[in-house]
């Protein structure tokens, strides 16, 4: 395969990169490996791997390796790692234990008291509230833009403070507000600093912010790489020089994807373009169809952009599709909003998203709940807002169950 210079496609890599069947008995897919421990062949062997995996001496051209503790490495995230790096075009990728786990550790591996994070407000509640609480008691720095800051903006907003890391989330939860990628990145790099892109929302299926010059993707897997809502898990993509180092965290802090959840990703990863372009399609529809209700008074979904140049500029730079995340205002305020989510049959209450299933919730008095009444306005986050995530079921039995739940409104 190396001498081929067709790269493979994430389509192809989904469902066979990173395993032989020769090496597991001929079986045709990953076995699962819970094992906490490997046993070496020699002591001598055992001394090696250790060297190597510590980072006491680099491994010579050929020399191969076996796992030593499933907290360090084991085959079940070797397979989900490597067809994640290929679906974000990066050298290399890491799975954890849930997104948080995955944000934490790049930003304990990247931040030190008196550096400098600039982020992208509205951002996840969990990514939000730590860096304000934990990482500010630590000492570090921390400042947040909107998407309409420029350069010029982001510039004055860093000063000559010691910028360590930008962190953009892209489209962020749960308004679709979008960042320009390429601008942070231009940004981060004049200052000598790393920029961070959360993807989410989108996914590679739709963005690949590794295209558009940040340094690690990060991922709540939970979301839609994991995508039927039954696990928990992170990710990260990016450099190799870069990925070595988070490995090493990852495993001294103990955030590393359990055998089970990473065998559970690699099988979820081999539909993800079919899940995601069919809850897209349905989104779109859905978008349309809230868009000229009268009980609805706004829609959010990167479908709707015509009217609106900044961000239609931004989206067809870096996005190759609207995605199934879609946010709107129903007419009235939180009585309104919860007569509609009460009323819903086929759509579930709950948070999280990115499943096969649709899911609907009220981010005023949920995922947005300890936030500042004000703050919430200013991020576009009001009593009537409603955050539904579109999965994989028949679109006009989607549409149908809204139809009668805003009709209670
Ligand atoms: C859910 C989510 C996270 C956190 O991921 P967990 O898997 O819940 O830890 C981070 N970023 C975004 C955009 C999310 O939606």
């Amino acid at each position: 395969m190396s001498d081929d210079p067709r790269p493979v496609s994430p389509d192809t890599a989904s469902v066979s990169l990173g395993h032989e069947a020769d090496d597991h008995l001929g079986s045709l897919k990953p076995p699962i490996y819970e094992t906490s421990t490997f046993v070496f062949k020699t002591a001598e062997e055992g001394k090696r791997f250790f060297e190597v995996a510590l980072g006491l001496d680099e491994a010579r051209e050929g020399e191969e390796f076996g796992y030593i503790y499933s907290r360090l490495d084991n085959p079940n995230l070797r397979v989900a790692e490597a067809r994640l790096a290929v679906w974000e075009g990066a050298d290399d990728a890491l799975v954890f234990n849930s997104g948080m786990a995955a944000i934490n550790t790049v930003f304990l591996t990247y931040l030190r008291p008196g550096d400098l994070i600039l982020y992208s407000i509205p951002a996840y509640g969990g990514t939000a509230k730590i860096l304000e609480s934990l990482f500010t008691e630590l000492g570090v720095t921390t400042r947040t833009f909107r998407s309409d800051a420029d350069e010029r903006d982001l510039g004055e907003l860093i000063g000559d403070a010691p910028l360590a890391m930008v962190y953009v989330e892209t489209p962020a939860n749960p308004t679709n507000e979008i960042f320009d990628i390429a601008l942070a990145g231009r940004v981060a790099h004049a200052h000598g600093a790393r920029l961070v892109v959360d993807n989410t929302f989108l996914s590679p299926v739709w963005q690949r912010p590794l295209d558009h010059d940040a340094d690690l993707v990060v991922h709540s897997a939970t979301k839609y790489l994991g995508g039927h809502s039954d696990i928990t898990a992170g990710a990260v993509c990016g450099g190799a020089e870069d990925i070595d180092e988070l490995r090493h965290l990852r495993y001294r802090l103990g955030t590393t994807a359990s055998p089970a959840t990473a065998w559970m990703l690699t099988r979820s990863l081999e539909t993800l373009r079919i899940r995601v372009e069919k809850q897209t399609e349905n989104a779109i529809r859905i978008a349309a169809f809230l868009n000229d209700h009268s009980k609805v008074s706004s829609v959010n979904h990167l479908s709707l952009l015509e009217t609106d140049e900044h961000r239609k500029r931004i989206y067809e730079s870096q996005c190759l599709g609207p995605g199934a995340m879609i946010s709107f205002e129903v007419v009235g305020g939180e009585e309104e909003a919860f007569r509609f989510l009460n009323a819903m049959k086929v759509v579930h209450l709950a948070v999280s998203l990115g499943g096969t299933e649709s899911l609907a919730s009220h981010p005023w008095t949920m995922s947005q709940a300890t936030m500042a009444p004000e703050t919430k306005r200013l991020i576009g986050v009001t009593p009537g807002l409603i955050r539904f995530s579109v999965g994989v079921e028949d679109s006009e039995d989607l549409i149908h169950d809204l139809e009668q739940a805003l009709s209670h409104v």
